[in-house]
């Protein structure tokens, strides 16, 4: 079996990424990038990616440009066509290393991350086994999912949005960026009024957005206005690359400090884990490097102690991709739902994951276990 071709699709859906008040539900991504691998065996890839679809795409359809043997500066599809697609340590070398005069992160990270993915999916179809078999393990056959959501912009309405969560079933929440970091006064009586919704037994997430700017000492003390509400974790309270920062937080508050969704490779994860020394690891597949860079990540982070809660803020394509890995890991905590309804959240596969108990299953079938709609991609294709 050969790699045939890799195309990159770029979709556009019709709905705003958050409404501009912030009491709605957000409807998800608006431009996605969705990368097709296929082999000359009829066997297909896929994966979505959380970046700028069009540069991605100029990435990976860029042509040959160095001698062969010497590759540092070729479009990825170049790299890996022709190649065997169950070689996916190889080949995710190959690419990282024969686009590092323009890549080794950002967009190039980002679209290697999806073609390790469709890799991945394609060997889990050559192989008739689900990825997280192919991981190595099959820990759990569900995760418990938390709804992942954005603040909304009063505690009336950040009640009202607890309460849906809590009635359709879902017995964590987070909330996230919005109007978070205007103004602390409020900031406190948001995060309140969402405890005193949910009450003692459900678990309430914070995500106070790494972009309104905070030194340690100002991000300790916004931790700690939140603590007598218990947050589970308090997620990328600093920039992501301020390494020493998140050290002095995490080495100040008891509550969990999480980081990492913007992070990619070993080498940049292994900083979060042994300089910032964060408690959580947030690896998005589709910009850490894919399931190749995300098993050492579980690797590492067992060693350390520290939990692996994997960013999924896209499609039920990836929230699938986050299930296998969640099978894999010794010990998984959640599974990030994004409960927005938009097309390319929720109808990008055939059969849109379900909430069961608060749980969503891993999918047990071949590769990624989910089946990529057709449909949906001719609708909101745009190039
Ligand atoms: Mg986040």
């Amino acid at each position: 079996m050969k790699i045939s071709n890799v195309e990159v699709l770029v979709l556009k859906s019709p709905g705003l990424y958050h409404s501009p008040e912030g009491a709605e539900e957000p409807s998800g991504p608006t431009y996605m990038g969705l990368v097709k691998v296929s082999t000359d065996a009829g066997i297909v890839g896929y994966s979505d990616m959380e970046t700028s679809a069009p540069v991605a795409k100029a990435a990976v359809e860029a042509p040959r440009w160095s001698e062969p043997g010497l590759e540092f500066c070729d479009g990825l599809a170049s790299l890996v066509i022709g190649e065997n697609p169950l070689e996916v340590e190889r080949l995710w070398y190959k690419m990282y290393r024969g686009s590092i005069y323009f890549g080794r992160r950002g967009v190039v990270i980002q679209a290697i991350s999806a073609i390790d993915i469709a890799l991945w999916d394609i060997m889990g179809k050559f192989y008739q086994q689900p990825i997280h078999i192919l991981l190595g393990a099959r820990w759990r056959d569900r995760v418990r999912a938390y709804a992942s959501t954005l603040f909304r912009p009063t505690p009336d309405a950040m009640r009202e949005a607890a309460r849906r969560y809590v009635d359709q079933g879902f017995t964590a929440i987070k909330f996230g960026w919005g109007v978070f970091g205007r103004d602390p006064a409020m900031d406190v009586r948001l995060v309140e009024a969402a405890r005193a919704e949910i009450g003692d037994r459900h678990d309430l997430l914070i995500d106070t957005g790494w972009f309104v700017e905070r030194t340690p000492k100002e991000a300790i003390r916004v931790i700690r206005s939140l603590e007598p509400f218990r947050p589970f974790f308090i997620e990328e309270i600093l920039h992501p690359e301020d390494y020493d920062g998140y050290r002095q937080v995490a080495d100040s508050v008891e509550t969990l400090i999480a980081c990492g969704e913007q992070e990619a490779t070993e080498w940049g994860f292994r900083q979060l884990i042994e300089v910032a020394k964060v408690d959580v690891v947030q690896p998005d597949l589709t910009r850490c490097g894919g399931f190749t860079v995300a098993r050492k990540i579980v690797h590492m982070a067992e060693r350390a102690n520290v939990l692996v809660i994997p960013h999924s803020w896209s499609s039920d394509l990836l929230a699938a991709a986050s299930l296998h890995l969640n099978a894999f890991q010794r010990r998984a905590v959640f599974v990030e739902f994004n409960t927005s309804q938009g097309p390319l959240s929720r109808a990008l596969v055939k059969e849109p994951l379900r909430l069961v108990d608060g749980h969503v299953a891993v999918p047990s079938g071949p590769g990624l276990g989910v089946e990529v709609n057709e449909k949906t991609i001719e609708q909101y294709r745009i190039a």
